[in-house]
């Protein structure tokens, strides 16, 4: 059984009307992932003792008809706490660490009495775009397993992207889930800053780190966004709106009617590849066509996206990954001889160079002779980018982009440079600097791999993106094509 053409709402009704039992989902969700992994190898731990039991549990207590998720199996990127189960951050420091409790979008899953089937694959600490930088191996993209998934949310991509599952969480800093939703050909979105509770997520760039989710269509997007948001006293950052419930204000194509769309001439440079310049085109003409207006914006410190961010996101790491002590956390060194020895030796060995390199950037940013000249000018730039977003917001409604320049590239191929693999962020970066709510759409091929449109949209207006995104959907078929996997597409 694969999920590509299903989504929440049936599998739910065919829960509560005991078609299907949620064992029977759960035992299919694992056995897709088995027999993809191989291949694909998206997921760095299938819980398969635990989920089946959970799945037992749920059908003998019974499915009401207002628990969307009771009995519905969901993967969790692994970087976020799950009490009990190892959260490795795809890192060799947090190989065996178990957390003792939950993070809160676990919990409130948890309350609807979700089946957490299994971990997946990321970049270490989720530092990268591609699931190269995992200490335990790459992904690979199911549309073409030569190629890439992106990242660092490759695996929840990837699984999503081969139909195992409906809806995989990731985290976005820098574009870690839009990026790999448009790679894998799947929807992929991250809130406004501070919608949802970023307490039990492995820190990497705390004021950027979102947690969003990769699911096969909008309206499950929509709805698991809603489930996940709200205030959580134990993240300060948290907001305290109402949260609506997304899923149910999507509305139809009328609703685009008189949309005010942006699109910045900064994100169609000749960088764009020709196929993804024509599909934003075409987007761009199916949205006027429905009554909506796009008019070409400015959003003129773009290009200073990527520098800013690798200061900004580095210095953040920096002090984050300082609790990695050996001492308190994960990986110890065996042969330390001194506490001098526990540290250096600890840290040494149990991060990997991307981390390693981060770490030394982000020191150096803020160390006392570069901080003015890198980490407060770098702030200053991103309150500039911030602010480019407030002026076009004045006069339009929605900004519509492509999400990356171009489909997945080949494993290996960027591993070597890194300042190369940087610049795949160059679209999905801006929206963290100003903590904008977007998402990624299935929007074309080229040579037979997908790629996404992005749309962003005003703070905490998530609604109307969801809803321009779902209209995007209902009028193409993209999402309606699907990899045949290993079959190179
Ligand atoms: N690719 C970006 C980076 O390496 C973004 C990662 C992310 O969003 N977690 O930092």
């Amino acid at each position: 059984m694969n999920f590509f053409d299903k989504d929440l709402q049936q599998v739910h009704e065919d829960l509560v009307n005991k078609k299907v039992s949620a064992k029977e989902i759960t035992q299919a969700v694992i056995d897709n992932i088995k027999n993809h992994e191989e291949q694909l190898h998206a997921f760095l731990r299938v819980n398969e003792a635990e989920a089946l039991a959970a799945a037992e549990k749920v059908d003998e207590e019974g499915i009401k008809d207002d628990q969307l998720l009771a009995g519905i199996p969901l993967a969790v990127k692994d970087n976020i706490l799950t009490d009990g189960i190892t959260t490795t951050a795809a890192s060799k420091m947090l190989e065996h660490f178990k957390p003792v409790y939950d993070a809160t979008v676990i919990s409130k899953l948890k309350e609807q009495r979700f089946i957490n089937v299994g971990k997946t694959n990321l970049d270490e600490f989720a530092m990268g775009s591609s699931t190269e930088n995992s200490a335990f191996g790459p992904t690979h993209n199911p549309w073409n397993t030569d190629y890439v998934p992106g990242g660092s949310s490759g695996g929840s991509g990837a699984a999503v992207g081969a139909g195992e599952v409906l809806g995989a969480l990731g985290t976005d800093t820098g574009g870690s889930v839009r990026m790999p939703g448009s790679l894998n050909g799947v929807v992929g979105s991250k809130p406004t800053y501070g919608r949802v509770s970023r307490y039990g997520i492995v820190a990497f760039g705390s004021s950027f780190d979102q947690v969003g989710w990769l699911t096969q269509n909008v309206k499950d997007n929509a709805y698991l966004t809603s489930v996940i948001s709200g205030h959580d006293e134990h993240d300060m950052t948290s907001s305290d709106r109402e949260v609506p419930d997304f899923a149910a204000g999507l509305n139809d194509s009328t609703s685009v009617k008189g949309l005010r769309i942006g699109l910045p001439k900064e994100y169609m440079t000749d960088a764009i590849s020709p196929a993804v310049r024509k599909g934003i085109e075409d987007a761009a003409k199916l949205y006027e066509s429905l009554g909506a207006t796009v008019d070409e914006v400015s959003l003129p410190h773009t290009e200073d996206g990527i520098p800013v961010y690798y200061i900004l996101a580095t210095a953040e790491a920096s002090s984050n990954l300082g609790r990695y002590d050996g001492i308190r956390y994960g990986f110890r060194a065996a042969d330390a001889k001194n506490i001098d020895d526990v540290y250096v030796k600890s840290r040494s060995e149990g991060f990997g160079p991307e981390v390693k390199r981060r770490i030394m950037l982000g020191t150096f940013a803020l160390s006392a002779g570069s901080y003015d000249a890198y980490f407060m000018q770098a702030a200053k730039v991103r309150r500039m980018m911030a602010n480019d977003f407030v002026d076009v917001f004045q006069n339009y409604d929605l900004i519509m982009a492509p999400m990356g320049t171009d489909v997945a590239f080949k494993l290996g191929s960027e591993t070597q440079d890194p300042t190369q693999m940087y610049m795949n962020d160059i679209l999905s970066v801006p929206a963290n600097m100003a903590g904008l709510p977007s998402m990624s759409v299935p929007a074309g091929f080229s040579k037979g791999l997908p790629f996404g449109m992005q749309l962003i949209g005003k703070p905490f207006d998530e609604q109307t993106m969801f809803n321009a995104g779902y209209v995007f959907e209902q009028n193409t078929d993209y999402h309606k094509q699907h990899p045949q996997l290993g079959g190179q597409n």
